[in-house]
């Protein structure tokens, strides 16, 4: 019942997490160019062609711009919405394959289960994935403009889960960002906040949740200190002090275990672990 997870980048520069477990290896986002997300497959021994499949969040380029290349380089298929497939216009390209991921439906691969969880963001058919092996279940969510209830209803089990935590509405207000990107990202199909993902620590986080990491934090209009202080606070208010808090920035991640507590003397158990 083995799950672990790497983010091997995240944010605007681009998105992807590796996900393992019995042997299956599969890729949430490719949002890396394709001789990137090779290399950095390979940098931590992961043959790129042993990859089992892509799952794409949505189409938007920080999420899947080096999924066609890598399909058809590395023979992997690619799995999102019947939405992304569209947006993406795959149909010109040469891929290895498509497969289409319904709302809410499991698509197993090995011994992993991965379902689409539909969330509103200013994208085709965008999905979060909750990636489930036996009783070790990650949730993971990017690019997303509030927490609709199916997708709290999804992420109740989740043993770790990696959420957006975009931006503080002060600093993007006070950005020199134009007022149309401000309102895109500040809306309801736009990115979350800190503070909005304070409120679903919370209220909406699931008891069995041990690991919380923090993604796609913008560059511009975050900082990682205020991010991290911001939900180890809702935590630690909630009483939540052993759920540990980590932060992705743009070179990822080591290795995370789902679904096992840390070793002795390993983050956790209240600590905050800074993965970058
Ligand atoms: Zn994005
Ligand atoms: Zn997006």
């Amino acid at each position: 019942m083995s799950l672990r997870f790497r983010v091997l980048g995240s944010g605007s520069t681009g998105n992807a997490t590796l996900v393992e477990g019995e042997g299956v290896r599969i890729l949430l986002d490719a949002g890396l160019g394709p001789r990137e997300l090779a290399e950095r497959l390979q940098s931590i021994g992961v043959d790129p062609a042993s990859v089992d499949a892509i799952f794409l969040s949505h189409e938007h380029q920080d999420h899947s711009k080096g999924a066609a290349s890598f399909s058809r380089k590395w023979g992997v298929r690619i799995c999102g919405s019947r939405g992304t497939y569209a947006a993406m216009g795959l149909g010109a390209e040469t891929i290895a394959g498509y497969d289409v991921l319904e709302p809410g439906a499991g698509r197993a691969v090995g011994a992993l289960t991965v379902r689409g969880i539909p969330i509103p963001h200013d994208a085709a058919g965008p999905y979060a994935f909750v990636v489930a092996n036996g009783g070790a279940t990650l949730g993971h969510a990017t690019d997303f403009g509030h927490f609709p209830t199916a997708l709290l209803d999804a992420f109740r089990e989740c043993d770790a889960v990696l959420v957006e935590s975009n931006h503080d509405p002060d600093l993007l207000r006070r950005s020199a960002y134009p007022w149309s990107l401000k309102e895109r990202i500040l809306g309801p199909r736009g990115h979350v906040s800190n503070a909005e993902v304070a409120r679903y620590l919370a209220r909406g986080l699931g008891d069995v949740c041990r690991t919380l990491v923090l993604a796609h934090l913008s560059q511009t209009n975050n900082h990682p200190e205020l991010a991290e202080a911001t939900a180890v606070d809702a935590l630690r208010r909630r009483g939540r002090t052993e759920v540990a808090v980590s932060i992705t920035n743009a070179d990822g991640t080591g290795w995370i275990a789902v679904g096992q507590p840390p070793p002795a003397g390993q983050p956790g158990g209240g600590k905050q672990l800074r993965l970058f």
